[in-house]
């Protein structure tokens, strides 16, 4: 196969219906800043008030601008209107459930750090969100401090065995709005015990209207480093799909055939699956690499790609072992902050 970019190990990638995915709902919007003296007041508030928040805007600039307009908001002469998006960091709430399957059958790229991470941060946002552990590893159960060794009902008996999803469901530990529904290692022989089963592709999408998912804002399923029946059952259940593009040299090998995946589930087994977001991780801006692979991605898939970019940084990998995200491990680390970026693009993208 040709390939089509230059030397980055693109795969043979599919007609880019996938580069014009939703957009920031803020695009188009042209950025004014506070002029910096000369103007009354009042006019200047006025400015600031309509200013939307760039996607692009470090969370420096943002705490910035917004300390800005707390400092020198009169509270008797300065209407704020309720919904004014420069003020309010209240994020939407998706009018039905968001089922979002964190895939690439690469491993190491991230799904696991992405999917607990934007989860994390969503909840932490006021959204109900259930991550659905679907890789017999169970990275996602030990870094949301979900039990998930021994005889703990997990998701492999609610694929095989028709366990409702309400028995394997827990909340997570010190964090009100987000659940989990773990994988044990049993998970394993789901793949071949899948093979036999009626309606095999579709059992995760059964398990989980059944289970009312209803209540939930967001649900996000992290998927095996396989294309096998786990993703597919992964992939029959979502509405979307978020793929994490590690920024290095092959990360986007075997991308093409996730893709073409992703087509086929589209044309046979799930009509209303979508690439809705490739988020960026493992970014080291003191690399060229890093940044051609982004530039990259980014000509192929324009707006499908967050604008936030996921940094390197240790305090992610560190999280997990404590039974923690990174958004309570260490919230101001880079990688808190990104991944809280990341989350209300995402949120936002709901308004799309
Ligand atoms: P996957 O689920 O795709 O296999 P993981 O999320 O488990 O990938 O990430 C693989 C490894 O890389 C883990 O040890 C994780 O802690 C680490 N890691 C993931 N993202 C980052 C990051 N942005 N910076 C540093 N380490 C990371
Ligand atoms: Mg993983």
């Amino acid at each position: 196969m040709p390939v089509a970019h230059s030397g980055l190990g693109w795969p043979d990638l599919p007609p880019s219906e996938h580069a014009t995915g939703v957009g920031w709902p803020e695009k188009g919007v042209s950025r004014q800043r506070i002029p910096a003296t000369g103007t009354p007041r009042v006019e200047r508030m006025a400015t600031v008030t309509q200013t939307p928040l760039n996607p692009g805007d470090s969370p420096l600039v943002r705490e910035a601008l917004n300390s800005v307009v707390s400092r020198e908001t009169p509270a008797t002469k300065l209407p704020i209107q309720a919904g004014d998006s420069f003020l309010d960091d209240s994020w939407p709430k998706p009018a039905k459930t968001r089922v979002i399957a964190v895939a690439n059958q690469k491993g190491g790229v991230g799904k696991t750090t992405t999917s607990v991470n934007i989860a994390a941060a969503l909840s932490m946002k006021g959204e109900r969100v259930l991550v659905v552990d679907l890789d017999p590893q169970g990275n996602a159960s030990t870094a949301l401090a979900t039990e998930h060794r021994g005889d703990v009902p997990d998701v492999y008996q609610v694929l095989v065995d028709d366990l409702p999803m309400a028995d394997i469901v827990k909340q997570v530990p010190d964090m009100p709005n987000l659940y989990c529904a773990p994988a044990t290692i049993d998970l394993a022989g789901a793949e071949i015990e899948l093979v036999s089963l009626v309606a095999r592709e579709a059992r995760l999408r059964r398990a989980l209207a059944a289970y009312d998912a209803v209540d939930f804002d967001y649900v996000i399923i992290d998927c095996p480093p396989s294309l096998g029946l786990l993703t597919v059952n992964a992939l029959v259940a979502a509405d979307e799909v978020m793929i994490p593009i590690q920024c290095e040299y092959y990360a986007l090998e075997g991308l093409g055939q996730l893709l073409r995946n992703v087509d086929l589930i589209k044309a046979h087994l799930n009509p209303t699956l979508r690439l809705s977001t490739i988020v960026l991780t493992m970014y080291d801006g003191r690399t060229r690499l890093a940044s051609q692979v982004a530039d990259e991605v980014r000509a192929h898939f324009g707006d499908t790609v967050l604008s936030t970019v996921i940094p390197r940084s240790v305090r992610l990998s560190e999280a997990p072992s404590y039974g923690q995200s990174v958004m309570t491990y260490d919230p101001g680390s880079s990688g808190a902050m990104a991944y809280m970026d990341a989350a209300r693009e995402i949120a936002h993208r709901a308004m799309v």
